[in-house]
């Protein structure tokens, strides 16, 4: 088998199937022998379990999944990748290559057909930048999915602010979204010559482990999104500020909440915790 991940194998494979990077769908592909392994061995819990990959690339960490997953179903958008996957994954029965957009796939048949038996699923990715925040919610929202974890490499900053503890300068609306579903944290970080063509930032992996049962603490899910997404609208003014013009509430009543909540009105979004949200949500 060749070493998918030696620039040399790299270049070779792409130019026999004259393959032209696209800027646009973030292919910035894996040239360290090192991340892919780690990688899938941090996804990897048990060994009969199954495993959704986004964006394949060449099959670098594809591979690397194979050997230690039951089954591994990869979703490329790109289907120049296609014949080219269909090569490098061949010696594995255990590979399947879809051709579809993640975000346009319907992730419960998807699992319903490939993953009948099995009690349970990982996703696991070197994801394209351009859609982080949404294929994480696209996958963490969905309701009728259940998977374990998550193992993602993204950008550091992404990852930084996904893993930032609410109520720490470096948390947004993000952090509080991920936390309602699982815990995040950042496994280890991957620098820009680990990859080509050389993007111009770093990243990290990072992992994110679902709880069960989504947050006991929230009641109402809706209005907890409603509220976040206003705190965080306006991060520079204060809560009492974003959170009346994001609510179409009056000054006095957002003040009100607050002081009932024993949270300082002049606070802003970052600086709320977790637990802050939840009892403005109770009160409103
Ligand atoms: N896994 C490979 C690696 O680590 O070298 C490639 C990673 S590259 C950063 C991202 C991959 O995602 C590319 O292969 C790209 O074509 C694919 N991709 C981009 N947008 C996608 C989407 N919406 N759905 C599925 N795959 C996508």
């Amino acid at each position: 088998m060749e070493n998918l991940s030696d620039i040399k194998v790299i270049k070779k494979i792409l130019s026999s199937f004259g393959f032209k990077f696209s800027k646009s769908l973030g292919q910035n592909f894996i040239v360290d022998s090192s991340v892919c392994p780690k990688m899938a061995e941090n996804s990897t819990e048990n060994k009969n379990s199954g495993v959704i990959e986004i964006g394949p690339g060449i099959g670098v960490l594809t591979i690397e999944l194979a050997k230690r997953f039951k089954k591994v179903v990869s979703v490329e958008i790109d289907k120049r990748l296609i014949p080219i996957l269909k090569k490098t994954t061949a010696e594995f029965e255990n590979v399947k290559i879809i051709n579809s957009d993640i975000l346009k796939t319907d992730l419960k048949k998807l699992i319903e057909t490939e993953f009948k038996d099995f009690d349970e699923i990982n996703v696991c990715a070197n994801l394209p930048y351009y859609i982080t925040s949404e294929v994480i919610m696209y996958i963490l929202e969905n309701q009728e999915i259940k998977v374990n974890s998550l193992v993602l490499m993204i950008q550091k900053e992404a990852a930084e602010r996904i893993c930032a503890q609410p109520g720490s300068r470096q948390s947004g609306a993000i952090s509080l979204a991920v936390r309602y579903y699982g815990e995040p944290k950042i496994l280890f970080s991957v620098n820009r010559e680990c990859f080509i063509p050389m993007p111009n930032v770093d990243s990290c992996v990072i992992k994110i482990n679902l709880k069960k049962s989504n947050s006991k603490i929230i009641k109402d899910k809706t209005r907890f999104f409603k509220v976040v997404k206003a705190a965080f609208s306006q991060r520079r003014k204060n809560i009492v500020n974003s959170l009346g013009s994001g609510l179409g509430k009056s000054k006095d009543e957002i003040k009100n909440i607050l002081n009932s909540a024993g949270i300082n009105p002049n606070f802003r979004a970052e600086q709320l915790t977790f637990e802050d949200f939840s009892k403005i949500v109770d009160l409103l």
